[in-house]
């Protein structure tokens, strides 16, 4: 179950593979046949259930293109139904 999410800015992002070197998850793709707004690919958040929101993919990114948001578990939830 993902622990989290990433957004990637795609006009902030130059394809350049760390984050998905990097992500041990392999959450992160860089799929040929989508180009981002610059004409060139970029990378695309692929498999969301497999994230830890470990935060490494937005550390290594040069061009800061990666957020990394945590889920928190609310109060709300914990006692939802109780
Ligand atoms: S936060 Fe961690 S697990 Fe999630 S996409 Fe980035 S490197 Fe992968
Ligand atoms: S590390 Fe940043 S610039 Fe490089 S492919 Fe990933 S999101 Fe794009």
């Amino acid at each position: 179950m993902a622990k989290g999410e990433i957004v990637i800015d795609e006009t902030l992002c130059q394809a350049c593979g760390f984050c998905v070197e990097f992500c041990n998850r392999k959450c992160i793709t860089i799929p040929e046949n989508r180009l981002g707004p610059k004409g060139f690919p970029v990378a695309v958040f692929s498999a969301p259930e497999k994230c830890s929101a470990c935060g490494i993919c937005g550390w290594m990114c040069p061009d800061f293109a990666i957020q990394v948001y945590k889920y928190v578990e609310s109060e709300a939830n914990i006692y939802q139904g109780g």
